[in-house]
């Protein structure tokens, strides 16, 4: 693609890289049918040649963001669905972060809008607050129909999406130690919502870790990743975050790996070198820490598990979280470890679409998303399937919202078949497969 930016506009480092994924973009559109807005609507402007296109015309022009590329942004999942398409390598991912936080710096949003981004980021991404919030959601929770009716969607889908059940508690900063000889050490990033949402997952990767000898720290400092506010263009709010995680975990010695349970933040703490490359302070640390992210199930592969007999059988629909499938190219192993461990595992028809989770995307485009879940939902269950698992919190609680089948995430199930409990929401369900006496103990 042609671009005519000018010199000075290419001296700022955002723009020459915006510049250079444009020109690598050769209009053949292969990308717009895996993109799941366009499925859905059919509309080139939600697609991502679309979005490109608009993207270039903001940039080149160097123009605030007008309500119509706002629009067609806003509605833009982040689920990089386009870049596993693309035959020509562009980094959309890269482009549309550079084109929200230009929309961010230009775009004065209505007041109801910027409060509800506001309120997500200051409450999300700080645990103790967001604590407060799910605790208030817990009261509002019946009451979601009634703010829907009154046409505040977005509200509604928040308390949908909350937990019936009290926040769990955070994973303070600790070391497990490795069962047995020491094999190797790492540090497991907490996360901002995950232990307060679904305290099991962590728990989970701790035993399996450290049951086959790998020694865990949670490290002092080590918080929300910044994918939250990242996503809303709150570029300096993502670095600041990404930054504290970097200094939190360079002090830790002789770190093998860092893991991340939450694929979406897995995603983007991969992403720190890149998102620091100009800060000169930072730049060197930030690509170590890239260089050492791991997804949990990326780094159980590389042990040597063994099966315990409890899952054997259980049939699991696999639902390839986006960030893991397209952001970070994992689609094998945390198939390969469920087969390896005894479990059935059955694809789900286009898998390579988003399930409309995406971060905060269910709260700020609830129609949508809703749209994307029950298509999704909808291909699961026709698997029959006891159970579904995922890797990223974010895709569990999507999915979960739509259905009645358990939801668990794909360590939860790695953990029970090497030796751990069953998992929580397998307990509470009584599959027709997990009936037999062996499925259910656990
Ligand atoms: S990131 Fe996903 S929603 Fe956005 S343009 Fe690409 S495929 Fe479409
Ligand atoms: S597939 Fe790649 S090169 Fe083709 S239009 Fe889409 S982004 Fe551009």
């Amino acid at each position: 693609m042609q671009t005519s930016f000018t010199l000075a506009q290419l001296a700022d480092p955002e723009v020459a890289e915006s510049e250079k994924i444009l020109r690598t973009c050769v209009h053949c559109g292969f990308c717009v049918a895996t993109c799941p807005t366009y499925v859905l609507d059919g509309n080139e402007l939600d697609s991502p040649r679309g979005r490109i296109y608009l993207i270039k015309d903001m940039l080149e022009h160097d123009r605030p963001a007008t309500a119509e590329v706002v629009e067609h942004i806003d509605r833009c999942l982040s689920c990089l669905s386009c870049m596993t398409t693309c035959p020509s390598g562009v980094h959309y991912m890269h482009l549309v972060d550079h084109a929200r936080a230009h929309i961010q710096r230009t775009y004065r949003r209505p007041l109801g809008e910027r409060l509800l981004r506001a309120s997500l980021a200051r409450l999300m991404p700080y645990p103790q607050r967001f604590r407060l919030a799910l605790n208030a959601a817990l009261v509002g929770k019946p009451f979601a129909p009634l703010f829907a009716a009154i046409g505040l969607k977005q509200v509604a889908a928040m308390l949908r999406l909350s937990p019936w059940r009290r926040p769990g508690r955070l994973l303070t900063p600790q070391r497990f130690a490795a069962v047995g000889a020491r094999k190797g050490r790492v540090a497991l990033l907490a996360g901002c919502a995950n232990d307060l949402l679904a305290p099991e997952i962590n728990a989970a990767a701790i035993r399996a870790l450290t049951r086959h000898g790998i020694e865990v720290v949670v490290a002092d400092g080590a918080d929300c990743c910044g994918s939250l506010v990242h996503h809303m263009g709150r570029e300096q709010e993502a670095l600041a975050q990404a930054r504290a995680n970097i200094d939190a975990w360079m002090a830790i010695e002789g770190l093998d790996a860092i893991l991340i349970t939450a694929s979406g933040c897995g995603t983007t703490v991969k992403d720190y070198g890149f998102m620091l490359r100009t800060d000169s302070a930072y730049a060197e640390h930030a690509g170590q820490v890239a260089s050492l992210a791991r997804d949990i199930t990326e780094y159980l592969a590389t042990l040597p598990l063994e099966a315990d007999q409890n899952a054997r059988g259980l049939v699991v629909a696999y639902h390839a979280a986006c960030s893991l499938q397209h952001g970070q190219r994992i689609t094998r192993q945390p198939k390969e470890l469920l087969v390896k461990l005894g479990f059935v595992v059955k694809d789900v028809p286009d898998g390579h679409l988003c399930c409309g989770s995406a971060g905060t995307y269910n709260i700020l485009q609830p129609d949508i998303a809703r749209r994307l879940r029950e298509r999704k939902v909808g291909t699961i269950e026709r698997l029959r399937p006891d159970v579904i698992a995922a890797g990223n919190l974010g895709c569990m609680t999507q999915i979960a919202a739509g259905t009645k089948l358990p939801v668990v995430h794909t360590v939860e199930l790695i953990d029970w078949a090497t030796g751990g409990p069953c998992p929580p929401a397998l307990r509470e369900y009584r599959p027709r497969s997990a009936m037999r006496p062996s499925a259910a103990a656990g």
